[in-house]
């Protein structure tokens, strides 16, 4: 199994990742923690880096296309793996493409966690909070200002790889604001459908759904969330996830999304 988890920071991520390594006996590759981990040993590519993240930017993409290179090579990750925060733009997903391509492997999903943005300021905080309190050492970019940057980066240089990966029919959906274990379970739902014949959503059926992210993103969602939605009619299964949800009410745009679950918190 080879998956992409795609969402902006905070959107749990590495959270996800964690629940999914046990379920398919796959590792999990974070490039924020290699990089995090370059930095703190010193080496080149973390003292090209350091700065770089603190300020909340992406570090050149040839820098972490080299590390992903490296790290997918080594014997752990035969079996597969979940890459946490790579790729985030679109040279790195075709230079992954290109990586798989030469080791004659494929890509098994992309899952986006769509979130509100608007309340991941919030979610952040708190974690920085609760780091805080257990008197835990903060991330030198886990701070307001910074991740407005990291948002910033994410909405312009990232969000378009849900389009992407959608032209490619690899994107699945999942919403992000969901309980923590709900996602999960959206997520290996959303997967599992992929045993199912995919069929392409028609143009009109993926225009009435929505999503909270840019334009791009949406489009891209709704389309999978199209395709999503007969798949899983056709095993005739019930779903609770977000592009379940977006298929069975197809004129609610995310914004209609209830108060109770904007002011849930992790
Ligand atoms: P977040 O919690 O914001 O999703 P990560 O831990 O994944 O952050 O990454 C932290 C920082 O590391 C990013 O803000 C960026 O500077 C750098 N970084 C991580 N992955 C990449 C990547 N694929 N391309 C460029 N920079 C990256």
């Amino acid at each position: 199994m080879r998956l992409i988890l795609l969402g902006p920071p905070g959107a749990g991520k590495g959270t996800q990742a964690q629940r999914l390594l046990d379920r398919y006996g796959i590792v999990q590759l974070s490039t924020g923690d290699m990089l995090r981990a370059a930095v703190a040993t010193g080496t080149p590519v973390g003292l090209k880096a350091k700065d770089i993240m603190a300020r909340g930017e992406l570090v050149p993409d040839d820098v972490v296309v080299a590390i992903v290179a490296d790290r997918i090579a080594q014997p752990d990750a035969k079996n597969g793996f979940i890459l946490d925060g790579f790729p985030r733009t679109v040279p790195q997903a075709q230079a992954l493409d290109r990586m798989l391509a030469a080791n004659g492997l494929k890509l098994d999903g992309v899952v986006e966690l769509r979130v509100d943005e608007n309340i991941l300021l919030e979610r952040i905080e708190n974690r920085i909070a609760q780091a805080q309190a257990r008197g835990e050492p903060l991330r030198p970019d886990d701070n307001p200002a910074v991740l407005r940057k990291r948002l910033q980066a994410y909405r312009e240089q990232t969000a378009p790889l849900a389009a992407y990966y959608a032209l490619k029919r690899e994107l699945r959906s999942v919403d992000g604001m969901a309980p923590i274990g709900e996602v999960t379970a959206a997520i290996a739902r959303a997967l599992s459908g992929d045993n199912v014949k995919k069929k392409k959503a028609s143009p009109a059926k993926a225009e009435r759904n929505g999503n909270v992210l840019s334009g791009h993103a949406a489009k891209a969602s709704s389309h999978r969330a199209g395709g999503a939605s007969k798949a899983s009619r056709a095993k005739g299964k019930a779903r609770t996830g977000g592009a379940a949800r977006a298929a069975r009410k197809p004129t609610a745009r995310r914004p209609a999304r209830g108060k109770s679950s904007r002011t849930r918190k992790r």
